[in-house]
């Protein structure tokens, strides 16, 4: 029995059902004890797989993605952003937008969630099928300006031009030379109608001119990203200044 056990394994390996071949001496033994019926036995064989296949392709999603930290919308507390309802989160999660390839833009002053909320869609995409690219803008502008030389970066830049959403987070932390902005220009010129972008940034769209130098590049990414779009304006006071740990708990320091 236990050589036919490995036969069969080896012969689930060779079909590439290498999570049922690892699984099938307890699945053979459910089936003994609960006394499945030949069907029964069969579909717990192909959904224990599909799962499993499905769990890994997640694991493997999400890993790629390059999140900096795993944050769910469902640990946002809206009551803690005034300037989005609750109605408008879930109708962002349904994700109709990313179908769609509408880019989102997020705009707010530090801390009031957007990288957040970014994070949150991001892994909303991720459960349900799609490829998704986290990067920073400073991550981003590095690895255009090194692709002609770097294999990494061009590998990345490989990844991020075939996912289905792409996440640039932190748009105008940085001012960008002209080269810069023509690299820059040419990527979304590249995603444009093929992915979503979500966007995020403290400055709006107004003052994105004098950060990316050239008026006409400007004017053309402008073009582009704002095509199909929904800008949505978080404001309020910094979560992480609201919610700070503190050293002396309550007490300010007397001198
Ligand atoms: P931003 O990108 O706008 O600067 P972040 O999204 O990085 O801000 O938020 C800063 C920190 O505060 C993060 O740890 C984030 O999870 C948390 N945070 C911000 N807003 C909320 C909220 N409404 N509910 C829960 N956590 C929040
Ligand atoms: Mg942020």
């Amino acid at each position: 029995m236990t050589s036919t056990l490995h036969t069969l394994q080896s012969h689930f390996r060779h079909l590439r059902m290498v999570e049922t071949a690892s699984e099938l001496p307890t699945i053979m033994r459910d089936a003994e004890k609960h006394s499945w019926t030949y069907q029964e036995f069969l579909e717990h064989i192909l959904n224990y797989e599909l799962k499993r296949r499905e769990e890994k392709s997640v694991e493997k999603r999400l890993k790629s993605a390059k999140f900096p930290y795993q944050k769910t919308l469902e640990e946002f507390q809206m009551h803690e952003q005034q300037s989005l309802s609750t109605r408008q989160v879930n109708q962002l999660k349904e994700l109709n937008w990313l179908e769609q390839q509408y880019n989102l833009v997020l705009l707010g002053p530090p801390g009031v969630g957007k990288t957040h909320i970014a994070i949150g869609l991001g892994l909303e995409a991720i459960h349900k099928g799609f490829r998704v690219q986290f990067c920073t803008m400073g991550e981003l502008v590095h690895n255009l300006k090194t692709q002609d030389y770097i294999q990494k970066s061009l590998s990345q830049l490989k990844r991020l031009k075939e996912a289905d959403l792409v996440i640039i987070d932190d748009l105008m932390y940085m001012a960008m030379d002209q080269r810069e902005a023509n690299l820059f220009f040419h990527l979304i010129n590249d995603l444009y109608e093929k992915s979503s972008i979500i966007l995020t940034s403290n400055k709006g769209p107004e003052q994105w001119g004098e950060l990316m130098g050239d008026e006409g590049i400007t004017t053309a990414i402008l073009d582009r990203l704002l095509h199909r779009v929904e800008v949505i304006q978080l404001s309020g006071d910094s979560y992480r200044i609201r919610h700070r740990s503190t050293i002396f708990s309550g007490e300010s320091v007397q001198v």
